[in-house]
């Protein structure tokens, strides 16, 4: 008789989005005529840029004749795309990166649920709470969690750090030594961001520790400030200690076409064996490549018309997230985030729980959003908006929720 993965069974519901799906539908249902304005969910909004559905066609036409088909990808990744990744967004930057350090993939989902696996199951992982769930939920799988307990929500052997109002929503360095350490930065669920000096700590931390950092850079394209780190190879050191995870879901919006990346360094090794090594043999044996014509379209992000029409799409989201981290504010809201990232992580007024505030807007406004508490303990008592709806829909929203 065959066995399952028992682990899996250890993994509690996610009732987040479907607990939301369920109430709004409920909701609808009751009030057919009422206009639901959706702020809940991290996905985009805005059409492909001309520069990348330009690139689509040409590749798709490419792929319709004998002499410029293209079969399966090289496991690693399209030269084109990696040495174009590797400029712009390392060596433009100062940082060391080489277009073979990068391992072309579909997303940063997978790549962060993925990443576990070259690791020992007895490495202990920290992550901050609230925290992006696929984190944890892929380190249950693979049984590195320990016990759940269902009163906390938390798993006995995972260091949790706690992201509060106290420490800006960025975590301190943890009293016990973690092996991984999963940082994401600017942040999902609460739009905060690190400074360069603050992630030079963790850097150094990991280093002399002998940790590896994962350190998810998906939202990295939203960062406004001056002295936000756009990648963690800005810190001295970081080649020996980290990796880095990218996407194109939300700088380009290709949250359905799918593309992301994974940049080992060399240098990053546990003995003698490279990381790089492992997860070169772990994508070459279990993956067969971003379609080419996906990168094609990745490599477009890239061209100055590209970049041009990109940064006009996060200003566009940025524009929104502007709206309603200043309409909340001036009515007297609690709020942080929105600056660096397109989320905007609220305190629910008057005590409510985060519950108790979706269904409060829900009901009186006609807006949706996300429980903070959904994300982690430390999440209750707050509440996610994103920046990724229509303006016309973000400046009504935030009108209703003043009036509520
Ligand atoms: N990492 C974080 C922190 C995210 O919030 C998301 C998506 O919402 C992802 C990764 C997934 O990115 P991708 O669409 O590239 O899989």
């Amino acid at each position: 008789m065959f066995k399952i993965n028992e682990d899996y069974l250890k993994l509690p519901g996610s009732y987040l989005f479907s607990n939301i799906a369920k109430k709004v539908a409920a909701f609808q249902e009751q009030n057919p005529k009422k206009q639901i304005i959706r702020l809940g969910i991290g996905d985009v909004t805005q059409p492909l840029a001309p520069a990348i559905i330009e690139s689509l066609h040409r590749s798709v036409d490419e792929m319709g004749h004998a002499e410029t088909f293209h079969g399966y990808a090289p496991d690693l990744g399209y030269e084109f795309l990696r040495s174009v990744m590797a400029k712009e967004d390392y060596q433009s930057r100062g940082c060391e990166i080489r277009a073979d350090e990068i391992f072309i993939s579909d997303g940063a989902k997978c790549d962060s649920g993925n990443i576990q696996e070259i690791f020992a199951k007895n490495n202990r992982i920290a992550v901050c709470d609230p925290v992006y769930p696929v984190y944890v939920d892929t380190n249950v799988m693979a049984g590195r969690t320990g016990i759940y307990d269902p009163d906390s929500q938390t798993w006995s052997d995972v260091i949790y750090m706690p992201c509060t109002e106290e420490n800006g929503f960025a975590p301190s360095l943890p009293d016990q030594v973690p092996d991984i350490i999963y940082l994401c930065f600017p942040n999902n669920p609460t739009g905060a961001t690190i400074s360069r000096e603050a992630l030079q700590e963790w850097v150094d931390y990991a280093n002399r520790n002998g940790s590896v950092i994962i350190y998810d850079a998906a939202y990295e394209a939203y960062i406004s400030e001056e002295g936000v780190p756009h990648t963690i190879y800005e810190c001295q050191g970081a080649r020996t200690c980290a990796i880095e995870l990218r996407s194109f879901s939300k700088n380009a919006g290709f949250t359905g076409v799918r593309l992301g990346a994974t940049v080992i360094p060399k240098e990053l090794k546990c003995g003698d064996t490279t990381l790089h090594s492992l997860w070169a043999r772990r994508h070459g044996t279990k993956y067969n490549g971003a379609p080419y014509i996906v990168q094609r379209a990745g490599e477009a992000v890239y061209s100055p018309e590209g970049k041009e029409q990109l940064k006009k799409q996060v200003a566009y989201y940025m524009n929104n997230a502007s709206v309603i981290e200043t309409g909340l504010r001036e009515a007297g809201y609690q709020v942080s985030g929105g600056v660096n990232a397109p989320y905007i992580w609220l305190k629910t007024p008057q005590g409510m729980t985060s519950w108790e505030f979706f269904d409060f807007l829900l009901e009186k406004a006609n807006v949706v959003g996300t429980p903070g508490s959904g994300f982690g303990p430390s999440g209750e008592g707050y509440f996610r908006l994103t920046a990724f709806g229509s303006y016309e829909n973000t400046v009504e929203a935030i009108k209703r929720i003043r009036q509520a």
